[in-house]
């Protein structure tokens, strides 16, 4: 077999490293001392001047914001925890999920409706 009829093989540069997720970069090592900089108890946000509110005061539609993150999230936030209160970046976040939970949940029961 000459060497033009063996299929051309072309190599393929290797993949560059994944850099880490912007998850994964925001993965910080928890200690009790960093608790007390802690100024958002769901984003872990530490700057002081942050913008937040109760997670026990009302949101959107419900008596209180801890219920929406609970059934969004499954994150129980307890009232004698390091810290109770959410950011606005957070709430922002928090707006939009519940939205789409309501929307998903609204469409699930009116087709259950209909197969009644
Ligand atoms: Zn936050």
């Amino acid at each position: 077999m000459k060497e033009e009829d063996l299929p051309k093989i072309t190599m393929l540069k290797a993949a560059p490293a994944r850099k880490a997720s912007a998850q994964q970069q925001q993965t910080r090592t928890l200690t009790v001392e960093s608790l007390r900089r802690i100024v958002c108890c769901l984003c872990f946000e530490t700057k002081a001047d942050v913008a937040r509110v109760s997670a026990f005061g009302a949101f959107a539609d419900q008596t209180f914001l801890s219920d929406i993150v609970r059934t969004c999230f499954g994150v129980d936030i307890d009232e004698e925890q390091f810290c109770t209160d959410v950011c606005e970046q957070c709430l922002v976040q928090i707006e939009i999920t519940w939205q789409f939970y309501r929307k998903v949940n609204a469409n699930a029961s009116a087709l259950k409706d209909l197969y009644r």
